[in-house]
């Protein structure tokens, strides 16, 4: 099972246990273990980019979102799609296919591959042209109840992004009431962990590498200073 690392309580049942039994739910109807049956089309598409491969410059130059989004975040798709082809795997969503394979052993290259979709998914969508800044007023008050100021929040995510040993991701995310920062590594992701996603920044290397070199915490601090996408973060509150 990924296991976000963080403080404070376990994750409280919730959206995972939905996406798990509706996974389940759909597996049993389908006859139980995933079984090669027949060709599909490709089940999963490439979302459209949120906004021009230009236009996160320069703080994400348009290299980078070339090779990421069109070399790296396809790649993950395509695998996907060329692993669950003709099986019964297709009939899951997205979400049901993460959490249904988390910490199967003899799904991990699914996982892997349907997590690292989902997480870019949200990853592009955690950023837009001109973000950064100031939250929203509503989530400023659920951030500055959890974190004590805005400001605390912001270094405790840069934190994670730099602290996550190899490849990874650091989260916003919503615990019940409480909001906390957490990473994970690979292609782990809170979704099944029980959280609630609010924001994802991506600390592997081909995120920052081509614009950033080594200096992941410059990558880290630019990104959460000029790009984070906070009414998104709100929107996934709910
Ligand atoms: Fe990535």
């Amino acid at each position: 099972m990924p296991n976000p690392q963080q403080h404070g309580t376990p994750p409280q049942p919730g959206r995972r246990d939905f996406l798990l039994a509706s996974a389940g739910a759909a597996l049993l109807a389908l006859g139980g273990l995933p079984q090669r049956a027949h060709a599909a089309a490709p089940r999963h598409a490439l979302p459209e980019l949120p906004y021009a491969l230009d236009a996160l410059a320069p703080t994400l130059s348009a290299n980078t979102l070339g090779y990421h989004y069109g070399k790296h975040h396809k790649a993950y798709l395509d695998n996907l799609n060329r692993l669950i082809d003709g099986t019964e795997l297709t009939a899951l969503s997205l979400d049901q296919l993460v959490v249904a394979t988390a910490g199967k052993a003899a799904q991990s290259a699914v996982f892997n591959n349907a997590a690292q979709v989902w997480n870019h998914n949200f990853y592009w969508k955690s950023l837009r042209p001109q973000g950064g800044g100031e939250p929203p007023a509503e989530l400023r008050r659920r951030i500055e109840a959890s974190f004590d100021s805005v400001a605390a929040c912001r270094k405790e995510l840069a934190a994670a992004a730099v602290a996550q040993f190899g490849s990874g991701w650091a989260w916003l995310v919503a615990d019940g009431e409480r909001l906390k920062v957490v990473k994970t590594g690979n292609a782990d992701t809170p979704l099944s962990a029980g959280l609630k996603p609010l924001l994802a920044l991506d600390v592997w290397e081909h995120a920052y590498y081509l614009d950033y070199q080594n200096r992941r915490a410059d990558y880290a601090n630019a990104v959460i200073d000029k790009l984070i996408d906070w009414d998104f973060a709100l929107r996934n509150l709910g």
